[in-house]
């Protein structure tokens, strides 16, 4: 194992000495958390940037999700998908709810619109869907049959940062959308994670949430959870996001090399929605992950051989999604976990493998990857 490792991702780092200064300013303001100058300041810059007019800003990408649950007042049944990171699922839990998974749209990875209606009971209040690898889901239908129902609708967008569809932002759809600003994340704070929402009352509402529920000094109005972005990472995302469009320009021409390198190899198909957007689309990807799917028969090798080849030759790929979350002890009893009523997401979990995807790829590195594959 001559050649240096290549890994499936590595995280958006703005440059040290930009930092600095911004570390200065919080050791002299001795204000490091709860609702500083830079929390404030990452809000307004990402509002901007987004296109969205309220967002609150998080430690992370998961209790915005658990948040919205809670601020929506959900209640029962949730519907979900299957083909997402466990923290979905996990959420839906958190505020004692019961996850409903329907499978999902082979072409996308997202959730069906044509399967929803079928799993909704008169406990079903709530649908989260996930915008698997930045790709919008059919949010015209599922707003179509959320509103036939009376049903609130939460889409968990942590693939989906600064993902438009004619120029509109995706996180304006839904009642709530939220992020994540993991390190693996196109755009990162390290830790962190947001929520859009479209009004004053619920932004209002959500920072109360975030924040133990407390309304003023002496006033809790819920058993909110404390889910602060500190200044520090506050700092760090501001400069990070002056960044993160090059960053996305170098993600592209990856997806590209990949695409043009694959697109006739037998056995290995590639994600649609990607590799025909090169050309003209109507959606502005982020270029998140590339996922290419493995027939084993055809290709001669199974997906986790192919895996197992790349790790050989210190490359990480990534089985993502897999396993399902259905497959995980806590979800696996549940009716709707059955693989019978999963066979796209079971079939796309087993033949699923992200390549390394990141801003500082090199041509060698990329030559590298497509070589196993090739060879
Ligand atoms: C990363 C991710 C999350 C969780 O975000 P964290 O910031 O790691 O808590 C949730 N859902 C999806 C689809 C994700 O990819």
């Amino acid at each position: 194992m001559a050649d240096k490792q290549i890994t499936v991702t590595s995280p958006l780092l703005p440059p040290l000495e930009e930092f600095m200064p911004y570390l200065q300013q919080i050791w002299d303001s001795k204000w490091i958390t709860n609702n500083g100058q830079f929390h404030q300041q990452l809000e307004r810059a990402l509002a901007d940037y987004l296109g969205v007019e309220y967002i609150s800003v998080f430690t992370n990408g998961t209790l915005p999700l658990i948040t919205a649950l809670q601020a929506l007042r959900v209640t029962g049944e949730v519907i979900t998908t299957p083909y997402s990171f466990v923290a979905t699922s996990h959420a839906i839990w958190w505020n004692g709810l019961k996850p409903v998974f329907v499978d999902i749209d082979p072409l996308t990875g997202n959730i069906d619109p044509d399967k929803i209606e079928a799993a909704i009971t008169p406990r079903t209040s709530a649908i989260m869907p996930v915008h698997v690898y930045g790709t919008p889901c059919d949010t015209e239908r599922i707003k179509h049959i959320a509103d036939k129902y009376g049903l609130k609708v939460i889409y968990d967008a942590a693939h989906a940062f600064a993902v438009s569809r004619n120029g509109k932002s995706i996180l304006q759809e839904g009642d709530i959308s939220t992020l994540s600003f993991h390190a693996t994340k196109t755009y990162n704070t390290v830790e962190g994670g947001a929520l859009v929402c479209h009004s004053a009352e619920m932004k209002a509402k959500i920072d109360h949430l975030k924040n133990f529920g407390f309304e003023d000094e002496v006033t809790v109005v819920a058993p909110g959870i404390n889910s602060k972005m500190d200044e520090i990472r506050a700092a760090y995302g501001l400069l990070n996001l002056k960044y993160v469009d090059q960053a996305i320009e170098n993600r592209k021409k990856v997806a590209k090399f990949y695409t043009y390198q694959l697109q006739s190899v037998k056995g290995v198909s590639l994600y649609k929605p990607l590799a025909n957007s090169f050309d003209q689309s109507e959606i502005r990807f982020n270029y998140s992950y590339f996922p290419i799917f493995i027939d084993e028969k055809e290709f001669g090798m199974s997906r986790d051989e192919l895996y197992n080849k790349f790790r050989a030759n210190n490359i990480l790929s990534r089985r993502y999604f897999y396993p399902l979350i259905t497959e995980f002890s806590p979800y696996k009893s549940f009716d709707s976990a059955a693989k019978h009523n999963l066979p796209i997401a079971n079939q796309i979990a087993d033949s699923v493998l992200c390549l390394p995807m990141h801003h500082a790829l090199t041509q060698d590195d990329m030559e590298r990857i497509i070589s196993v594959i090739k060879d």
